[in-house]
């Protein structure tokens, strides 16, 4: 199979660290500093404008990227996986972004997360794009993800696991796989595995 998977929040604890340094950075600037967890976006969990949200990211991404935690299994998963299966890495992490591409592969690297290819966001949007095009184009057969709508759009297409979080707990569809953790996760790709081994093409 080709396995797509997203990196934070799926494969790292990314708001557990940009919630470090929100906090920094909020008692710097006099802003609000604790989050609705129900929230994906700053400018919403925070209350913050979009430009405090800018500068903020401007000023903390890539060391928010080099010392984002693992999940736990992450490692061991992924590199049992690819021992059967192309892996795909699809994040919003935009690649124009300065640093972040250098930084995101050395922390997988450091973190030993197999992989075969890593795509970022090539788009304007720097914090977000919508993946299915990537997917559809590489033949991804099922997607890791945490992202509500994106985890909405792919599931129309292919299989989503969904990592769950309280932001994305409005999202059901008989193609989401909610799971709580990696060993979920792999449970899940092994079923889809068998279910894919066991079908045979329309005569
Ligand atoms: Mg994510």
């Amino acid at each position: 199979m080709n396995i797509g998977i997203d990196i934070d929040n799926t494969i790292t604890y990314t708001t557990e660290m940009i919630l470090h340094y929100a906090r920094i950075f909020g008692q710097d600037h006099g802003l609000n500093t604790v989050a609705d967890p129900n929230e994906y976006y700053l400018e919403e969990a925070l209350g913050w404008s979009s430009e405090a949200v800018e500068e903020f990211f401007d000023t903390y991404l890539v060391s928010i990227y080099h010392e984002v935690r693992p999940k736990e299994q992450a490692r061991e998963i992924t590199q049992q996986l690819h021992k059967q299966h192309q892996i795909m890495l699809i994040t919003s992490r935009n690649y124009k972004f300065p640093g972040i591409e250098e930084v995101t592969r050395k922390w997988l690297q450091e973190h030993g997360i197999a992989y075969d290819r890593l795509i970022l966001n090539a788009t304007p949007n720097m914090y977000h794009f919508s993946k299915l095009a990537v997917c559809l184009q590489h033949g991804v057969n099922v997607m890791l993800e945490d992202h509500h709508d994106l985890a909405r759009e792919l599931s129309e297409f292919m299989p989503v696991i969904l990592f769950d979080y309280p932001y994305n707990r409005h999202v059901q569809s008989e193609n989401i796989l909610r799971v709580n953790n990696w060993h979920e996760a792999y449970s899940c790709l092994n079923c889809l595995t068998r279910a894919e081994g066991t079908s045979r093409p329309i005569a």
